[in-house]
């Protein structure tokens, strides 16, 4: 990984910073992306570079719009010279039955967990191909190969990404360039504290009993896989060992879709 470029989209929190710090303490240099507070960021990004002694930059590009993320593949071309590995992994939630769900949800979700990978990847592929070198991996979700109620969009877009990681697999499969997607299960993030908070509010039951039953209804483990975990996989897959898996799903799910 030692001077490795990756950019790791929505990394300003939960899994992608987990990814982005598990990269750089392999030597990669990393372009953050995401929302949050600037100076927080600011805090990240720095100590990035003081921890594991690799360069990090920011970008603020909002992955839904696609002239932001062409920009910020530039930016990352422009301080890097070169983009090895890129990390679709900005993604949303939103809950609701098919009936109710509000359009703009619908719109926001496929936006931001499909369209921005797509985005991404027609942006830094041309590079790669270029460089005869590229490792697309794309945060899908135990969602991107079985589905749970009320989350019609983020399923939709989550199988739709296990598509495009196929296609993009084939396109690219005689240029040194591997595509697979992470399926994880439940990992304790704030997209996830948000699922927790709501369950406890509606059942009228404490947080702890409602991390349990969520971890029950799905993960046999019933543990929450780690962020480091989920880093740990990336390296795995950027590695020479992984050089042929390319076009498929790996799952990081305690054991949810064996069922
Ligand atoms: P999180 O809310 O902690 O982090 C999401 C990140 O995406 C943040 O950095 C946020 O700023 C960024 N983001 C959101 N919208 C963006 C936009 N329009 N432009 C740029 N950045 C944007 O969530 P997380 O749990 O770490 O989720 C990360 C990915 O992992 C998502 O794709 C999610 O679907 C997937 N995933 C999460 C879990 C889980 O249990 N946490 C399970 C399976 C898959």
């Amino acid at each position: 990984m030692k001077n490795k470029v990756a950019i790791v989209t929505g990394s300003t929190s939960g899994i992608g910073l987990g990814i982005a710090r598990t990269l750089a303490k392999q030597g990669c240099n990393i372009m953050l992306n995401g929302f949050g507070d600037k100076n927080e960021i600011e805090k990240i990004r720095t100590s990035i570079e003081s921890e594991f002694k690799v360069k990090a930059g920011y970008s603020d590009a909002d992955v839904t719009k696609p002239d932001k993320i062409e920009k910020m593949v530039k930016d990352a071309l422009k301080a890097f010279d070169k983009i090895d590995i890129l990390v679709n992994n900005a993604g949303i939630q939103y809950v609701s039955a098919v009936e109710e769900f509000p359009l703009d949800k619908w719109e926001a979700v496929l936006a931001t967990n499909l369209s921005s990978a797509f985005y991404a990847i027609k942006y830094a592929l041309p590079v790669m191909q270029k460089n005869d070198y590229g490792r697309i991996i794309n945060i899908a979700s135990a969602h991107g190969l079985v589905a749970s109620k009320n989350k019609s969009a983020y399923v939709a877009a989550k199988h739709g990404i296990v598509g495009l990681t196929k296609v993009v697999a084939l396109e690219n499969a005689t240029k040194n360039i591997t595509c697979n997607a992470i399926c994880p299960g439940w990992v304790l993030t704030p997209l996830v504290q948000k699922q927790i908070d709501d369950k406890a509010k509606q059942g009228g039951i404490d947080v702890k009993k409602a991390e349990h039953d969520l971890l029950a209804e799905k993960q046999p483990s019933l543990r929450f896989a780690t962020t480091e975990e989920i880093g740990g996989l990336v390296v795995y897959l950027c590695s020479d060992s992984a050089r042929s898996i390319t076009g498929t799903t790996v799952s990081v799910d305690g054991g949810w879709t064996a069922q």
